[in-house]
């Protein structure tokens, strides 16, 4: 399987597929396995082959495809909760670490750099159905996050219903909405209700 095209903040995009994580009912992406095919598929993690050969599976081994499903959800729980530590500026807790190193250590390695059309591919044998295999990406992106010197830029949103992760790439580094729109708007016109209450 060619493996390309998938953006470096891969795992904080999977961690945030629940999200207002924060609220009384946090919205999630992922309701079963085949969205979550459809979720890796869409972010370049995932090839339409490989995709199609797991739906076929997923349909013959249903009891199978829901432990693995819940292997993978699992997993972004660790991710999310290693991440949202880092981004709170606190040491991620120990088991979470753990697990997510064995996850990263039983992923495939990225071994192949294949030169095509228009730049570079991984070439990785396709997917086992496990979580290690089947999130590959989101985890070789979590390990680069990790050491690189992007965790420097890792915030999570100050909404406290939001808490949506994301890397803070502005000059100033003192970014502290996801989205101004949905939250950073949203906090300002909090702030005005309670000024005019006050009033
Ligand atoms: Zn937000």
């Amino acid at each position: 399987m060619l493996i390309s095209n998938y953006r470096c903040d891969l795992a904080l995009a999977f961690a945030n597929t629940r999200y207002w994580r924060g609220s009384a009912q946090p919205t999630d992406e992922l309701s079963d396995i085949a969205v979550l095919l459809d979720w890796l598929a869409k972010n370049g993690a995932l090839d339409a082959r490989e995709q199609r050969a797991l739906a076929a599976w997923t349909r013959k081994q249903a009891g199978e495809a829901a432990a693995l499903f819940e292997a993978a959800v699992g997993l972004r729980e660790t991710l999310y909760r290693v991440f949202g530590a880092l981004a709170a500026e606190a040491a991620p807790k120990a088991p979470d670490v753990a697990a997510l190193r064995r996850a990263i250590a039983a992923a495939p390695p990225r071994s192949d750099l294949t030169p095509a059309k228009d730049g570079y591919v991984w070439q990785v044998s396709a997917p086992r159905p496990i979580a290690s295999d089947l999130l590959a990406p989101v985890l070789w992106s979590a390990a680069d996050l990790l050491v690189g010197e992007a965790t420097q830029r890792l915030r999570l949103c100050s909404n406290d219903k939001c808490l949506y992760l994301f890397l803070d790439h502005s000059r100033s580094g003192a970014r502290r909405w996801c989205d101004m729109k949905a939250c950073g708007n949203r906090a300002k016109a909090h702030r005005h209700y309670l000024r005019s209450k006050a009033a």
